[in-house]
């Protein structure tokens, strides 16, 4: 059941146009009333120890039989016409009521305290302190699912009741009738009936492979990604609108054909209904060639030198750069799976009270309570659909990896140089079998540049490293990388100067003023593929130079900006 839909009350909706059902329900000694003031929710703290973990608000409830009594004629805000019915509780068959009762708050406070439910709650004596007056949106996570389920059905109620006001055909005042449920104008040569907006809204977890597409909205918090969201439009359908709004939003093309319904939940923040859809798309395809792939220029000795192993090219595929929306959204990006699955749990949805700043490189995602969270989490537990031939003795290599089995940093060091490679290893048979397009980096010694030995000691590591798993080794080519501070990114132009993601210049290493060891140049986007799925946070910047010529350039220009 997800969050904030009504779950456990019976609605009774066919009770709703029954008058005398609905009054003898409001006399009904269990019935309870949900009381908004102005639009915000009364709510109580709970006490921490008494509550289940991560709850630490409720409804602040009142017994409708303790203020039934000081009604005050046609005035009266807790008069049954006033009253909205919202169904029968489920745990004990109350009937539930809500109303907006700012003209006798203080009436209702006492009715608060008075109430043995909200006592057993909040402890006697302390429930005066313990009433609040909260947004509904943002109270509800803080809240059990259940008591969540039914304050936004009252909050999204009572917010259309007070925005339906007049009629839009003849501009008469409407009635609110049928237990809160419908509008009816009050001309009685027009009686236009109106009922509760719903707005429908798709949210959709784009995939790509082992890949997911998240985006920041730009009124969220730096670090905080979620799903693609948007409204649907007139005279669209559910998937026609998935397709338009990551369109829209990332640039991204989905195939119509794989938009598949997940599930839905109910955002009655105002009134719309979240569905949630999976959608795939088609990954971009790069084929290394054969030049590429020439190893000729590879150390002597080194066991990838066999003509036949290079005769045949690679095939590395990745998902498709986004290009943003600037106007909705300020980021999107893919996330690995891998990646997606260590970060799930790190850090708390920044909407919720958080107030704690995401690190650089790392990201927050939805609540427990948003859909958006769902999808995700159900895609992360998920088996990869990249598992070549694998078996659990024999795990195929990891795709990037420092070398020396150093751990790979999370966020590295500022300033700090690595070599790397790109390498492929092609596992027999025997040990899980598949081809495995690897990168792998080791830090320079001196902390700048790469020396030849920098470069040497990474070739033995990789020869060393497929040598233990049986694997034979082609070279596809390698390089320098460094990772930069947060002062440029790949889309300066839309970043604020907070946005401080990391920057990685890679370039060959080969030769030249920094000395390094000859290595082939691989194609850049394999190389920002790979990169990307260790460092999503990190926007990559290619020198100009290293792609093999072009002046002028953004990239070459940020390069001789940073002496690479
Ligand atoms: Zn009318």
């Amino acid at each position: 059941m997800p969050f904030f839909a009504l779950s456990d009350a019976d609605r009774a909706s066919e009770l709703r146009a029954d008058t005398e059902a609905i009054l003898a329900a409001s006399r009904d000694r269990r019935a309870v009333l949900l009381p908004f003031v102005a639009g915000r929710a009364l709510v109580v703290a709970v006490d921490e120890d008494g509550s289940r973990p991560g709850v630490r608000f409720a409804p602040a409830e009142v017994r409708l039989r303790d203020v039934r009594r000081s009604a005050d004629g046609d005035e009266d805000p807790l008069a049954f016409e006033r009253l909205s019915f919202l169904g029968f509780r489920e745990e004990d068959g109350a009937p539930v009521f809500a109303a907006e009762v700012k003209r006798c708050e203080s009436l209702v406070r006492e009715a608060v305290a008075r109430n043995p439910a909200v006592i057993g709650r909040v402890g006697r004596g302390a429930v005066d302190e313990a009433i609040a007056t909260k947004d509904a949106k943002s109270v509800g996570p803080e809240m059990s699912r259940k008591d969540a389920g039914l304050l936004a059905a009252a909050a999204s109620l009572l917010r259309w009741q007070r925005n339906t006001r007049f009629c839009q055909k003849c501009g008469s005042p409407v009635k609110i009738v049928k237990s809160g449920h419908k509008a009816q104008c009050a001309n009685s040569d027009c009686r236009a009936p109106y009922y509760p907006t719903l707005m429908p809204a798709v949210l959709t977890l784009c995939t790509c492979g082992d890949y997911a597409l998240l985006g920041r909205n730009s009124k969220w918090p730096r670090g905080f990604y979620s799903c693609l969201a948007g409204f649907v439009d007139q005279s669209e359908s559910l998937e026609q609108a998935v397709a338009r709004e990551v369109l829209e939003e990332s640039g991204v093309v989905i195939d119509p054909s794989t938009v598949r319904y997940v599930t839905s939940q109910p955002w009655p923040f105002p009134c719309q209904l979240m569905v949630g859809f999976r959608a795939e798309v088609a990954p971009k395809r790069v084929t290394v060639s054969d030049a590429v792939c020439d190893t000729r220029r590879t150390r002597p000795g080194s066991r990838n030198t066999s003509n036949e192993e290079h005769a045949q090219s690679c095939e590395v595929s990745f998902p498709p750069t986004p290009t943003l929306d600037i106007a909705e959204l300020r980021d999107a990006r893919w996330f690995h799976r891998d990646w997606l699955r260590a970060q799930l749990g790190k850090h708390v949805d920044p909407r919720e009270g958080g107030g704690r700043e995401i690190p650089v490189g790392e990201i927050a995602l939805p609540g427990r309570h948003a859909l958006a969270r769902y999808l995700v989490e159900r895609w992360c537990d998920e088996p990869n659909v990249a598992k070549p031939g694998t078996s659990p003795d024999s795990p195929p290599p990891p795709s990037v990896a420092m070398t020396d089995d150093r751990e790979m940093p999370l966020v590295p060091t500022t300033n700090r140089s690595f070599a790397f490679r790109v390498v492929e290893m092609n596992l027999p048979t025997a040990a899980g079998g598949g081809r495995h397009t690897a990168l792998r980096f080791s830090p320079t010694g001196g902390g700048g540049a790469p020396t030849v030995n920098d470069h040497a000691r990474l070739d033995a590591a990789c020869e060393a490293e497929a040598g233990r798993i049986g694997a034979s080794l082609r070279l596809l080519g390698g390089g320098q990388m460094c990772f930069r501070g947060g002062e440029i990114s790949e889309s300066a132009e839309i970043d604020d100067e907070d946005e401080a993601s990391l920057l990685i210049v890679l370039r060959n290493g080969g030769g030249g003023d920094n000395g390094g060891a000859e290595v082939p140049r691989v194609d850049p986007e394999l190389v920002r593929a790979l990169v990307r799925r260790a460092y999503p946070m990190h926007d990559i910047l290619i020198p100009g130079a290293f792609e093999g010529g072009g002046d002028g350039t953004t990239e070459q220009g940020l390069a001789r900006r940073y002496q690479y």
